[in-house]
């Protein structure tokens, strides 16, 4: 396993595999069964119960792929209002328009750079279908709110919870919260990774009936299941036109070996978090939303705002980091700002005065259970030096 020094270039994200995913990817490819099989039915049935609720847990090879058949799964489609953050990675929204419905953006509240309640009530209309909150960078979004007003309007609530493993909201994991259904991501860059693929989770049996079928082009059951079973079983039916989402055995058996991890992981996130935190307090800057009080934050990102008196602005801070071997990221440039979202929909930036606020600022810095104590004494260091502008 490659070692991060303290002086070479620090990434703004890396995976952290060990030996044991190592090991766990080997055995995969010794047994001969590489795609969906297995591994990927115990990933599902672990990763329920690492939730710790009645759920069930469908593994795709993406959260795009999980949003969208979640969507899918409830009707969605032309006409239909998806209520979403434009502050977000565009996958949240373009699965909205994959089905034909709108997408519709709304702003968000400052102090905790998630879909702003107020906004979502405003922007409810009679053929708004869904409300897709995301934990922005691990901080849960309001669930209880969003179903609070949801759930009277039978209007459905599906969460992109992508940096939320393992987040909590009021003491629960974000996936047992009654909403029709959560979709986490293990991108490359995520909590836990598994270079790509993701986890539907839904405690409703149709909508885990129909995302199951959709993923692997419609059938009625899947080639495992028939691979198991104890007579020739060559006889399958289509009954829709799906989709190719299944997640392979190669992918999930990092992912099983990932999830046993999950928390030792989030536990040095959260440290490396709190040392910025104590670390940057005094300096020209917001600090990332913390959790509600006891709850749980996954720390996926680490994201400072700028303040606009400090010494450099964001964008010249980026390039002195990078000048300093330091890489950063931006999350996110607005969904609204995009040439295809603005085009097609006339947003203006008035109409999101939060995230055009936030976004002038924000900047992640490297945050994964890898970094080393010296990694981020040297982020600690460079930040301080760059915006006390000495
Ligand atoms: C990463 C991410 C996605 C997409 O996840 P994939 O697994 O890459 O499809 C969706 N929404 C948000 C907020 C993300 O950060």
């Amino acid at each position: 396993v490659a070692r991060l020094t303290p002086t070479g270039f620090l990434p703004f994200a890396l995976p952290d595999y060990g030996e044991g995913e190592i090991a766990e990817v080997v055995d995969t490819l010794r047994s001969g069964w590489t795609t969906t099989g297995p591994k990927a039915r115990a990933f599902e049935t672990n990763f329920a119960a690492f939730l710790g609720a009645p759920v069930e847990a469908l593994a795709v090879n993406s959260a795009t792929a999980g949003l969208h058949l979640a969507l899918e799964a409830l009707g969605v489609g032309p006409g239909d209002e998806v209520i979403t953050t434009t502050f977000t990675f565009t996958a949240t929204a373009e699965v909205v328009r994959y089905l034909g419905a709108d997408p519709v953006l709304v702003d968000v509240d400052p102090t905790t750079l998630c879909l702003d309640i107020g906004e979502v009530a405003r922007r409810i209309t009679p053929r708004t279908k869904v409300i897709l909150p995301v934990h922005y960078g691990g901080r849960s979004a309001d669930i209880t709110a969003l179903l609070e007003l949801a759930r009277p309007r039978g209007i459905a609530v599906v969460e992109d919870a992508a940096h939320a493993l393992p987040s909590t909201h009021r003491g629960r994991h974000v996936g047992t919260h009654g909403t029709d259904a959560t979709v986490f991501s293990f991108y490359a860059n995520k909590t836990l990774s598994t270079g790509e693929g993701g986890m539907i989770v839904t405690p409703r049996a149709d909508i885990a009936d129909r995302c199951r079928t959709m993923r692997l082009h419609g059938i009625n059951y899947d080639s495992f299941a028939r691979y198991l079973s104890s007579t020739p079983a060559w006889r399958y039916e289509i009954v829709a036109p799906g989709f190719k989402y299944n997640l392979t055995d190669i992918a999930a058996a990092l992912g099983l070996h990932q999830l046993r991890r999950v928390e030792e992981m989030r536990i040095r996130r959260e440290t490396i978090s709190a040392q910025y935190d104590s670390a940057f307090a005094d300096l020209p800057c917001t600090l990332p939303p913390r959790a509600e009080p006891g709850d749980v934050h996954a720390w996926h990102l680490y994201a400072l705002q700028i303040a606009e008196d400090a010494p450099i602005s964001r964008d010249v801070f980026i390039e002195k980091m990078f000048e300093h071997g330091i890489g950063c990221s931006v999350h996110y440039i607005p969904l609204h700002r995009h040439k295809y979202w603005r085009d097609t929909y006339g947003l203006l930036p008035e109409q999101f005065p939060n995230a055009e606020r936030v976004f002038r600022g924000i900047v992640s810095l490297p945050i994964f259970s890898r970094m080393s104590d010296g990694n981020a004494a040297r982020v600690i260091s460079t930040v301080r030096e760059l915006l006390q502008g000495a």
